[in-house]
């Protein structure tokens, strides 16, 4: 029986995070980078001055969004951060999507979009991704609330190339768009070379993949000054305080290696190129991958078995069993040796279970 109060409390279906195994696994299920973060992070905790925890950390994020304004070449009154994409994607939703007309974005895409929405009672509407599991742009083409998309898209992979971001970003002048380039730096352009021309434009990017640092929680916005003073009135409307001290030292730190940022995604871009090889030998179809992971799916073996039987020997992917997906296993691109682990147990899975 539900208790009276119950009726009055904000009720959501939650985001469902990848899993978070405490022992020792090959972990290709949350896109997570397998090479450490830059020598100068790890320096930098070593080093953390610990008398400067006693005191709040700076709510505006100075040096930090200093140091990305630098990188990309932006104003810092055009940058936001916050704690990983996930807090700054969340108040990009409650900042921006506040209308009446629905939010478009596509219907196979990064499942905390509807979560959301649905949490700060945004209406929306999903669009169909083609056979081909790519966004059709004229669907965006008509009256909405907002826009938001990731490129490259999760969990397909797949990248659209800027003209087409840019057909989208101009056919909706009347609201924001979000582009969400979590996964951008393995991939192609990116909206950023749009951002003085369109007002109405925010990418936003992450630290947990191409910088390695999940854990480290950094996330970051870019678009015109006016939409970031929006951004930050409703972060301080929340919690002003979101990044900690560590998290601003470290993030620093990492923007400052480029050398290091730009190897590990080489890195990763060949691993990748050398597993799609791999994954084709052993009959998997995989959608074109531009990120650092791969949406693959075997026209003889079932999805959630040999999602179970990875797992049961160790290795951990992420699979939905969604509508359109239901064959289809995520696998993150970890280092070349866990690869091969994977691909051998592959191999000695197919043979055992002969299709
Ligand atoms: N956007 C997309 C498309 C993602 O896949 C993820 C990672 N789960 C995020 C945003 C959020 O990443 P983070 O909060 O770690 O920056």
């Amino acid at each position: 029986m539900m208790r009276t109060f119950e009726r009055n409390i904000r009720k959501v279906e939650p985001y469902v995070p990848g899993e978070q195994p405490q022992n020792k696994v090959i972990k290709l299920n949350t896109n997570e980078n397998p090479y450490p973060p830059c020598p100068g992070v790890t320096k930098a905790l070593e080093e953390l001055d610990t008398d400067r925890l006693r005191l709040y950390p700076d709510p505006t994020c100075a040096p930090l969004v200093n140091a990305l304004a630098d990188f990309y070449h932006v104003n810092p009154e055009q940058v936001f951060v916050g704690v990983g994409s996930d807090d700054v994607l969340s108040m990009c939703f409650l900042t921006f999507f506040n209308s009446q007309k629905p939010v478009l974005f596509p219907d196979i895409t990064y499942s905390f979009y509807k979560v959301w929405a649905e949490l700060y009672r945004i209406p929306y509407e999903c669009q169909k991704l083609d056979e081909d599991f790519r966004i059709v742009k004229e669907d965006y083409y008509r009256e909405n609330g907002g826009v938001i998309f990731p490129n490259p898209n999760a969990p397909t992979a797949i990248y659209e190339e800027l003209d087409v971001v840019e057909e989208i970003v101009r056919k909706n002048q009347d609201v924001i768009v979000i582009v969400d380039e979590a996964y951008i730096d393995f991939a192609g352009r990116s909206a950023l070379e749009l951002i003085d021309r369109y007002d109405n434009l925010v990418v936003v990017q992450t630290f947990s993949k191409a910088r390695s640092m999940a854990g480290m929680r950094i996330g970051y916005a870019i678009g015109s000054p006016l939409l970031i003073k929006y951004l930050n009135d409703a972060k301080y409307s929340f919690n002003s305080y979101t990044m900690n001290q560590a998290a601003l030292v470290c993030g620093v730190e990492s923007v400052r290696d480029r050398e290091y940022f730009e190897e590990g995604i080489r890195k990763i871009i060949e691993t990748r190129e050398w597993a799609k090889g791999r994954f084709a030998e052993l009959g998997f179809q995989c959608l074109d991958s531009s990120a650092n992971f791969i949406f693959a799916a075997h026209p003889a073996y079932d999805a959630k078995e040999l999602f179970e039987a990875l797992k049961e020997n160790g290795i951990y992917v992420r699979y939905w069993g969604s509508e359109r997906i239901e064959q289809y296993l995520r696998i993150t691109i970890g280092t070349r040796e866990e690869m091969e682990v994977l691909f051998r147990f592959l191999e000695n899975y197919m043979g055992r279970n002969r299709s």
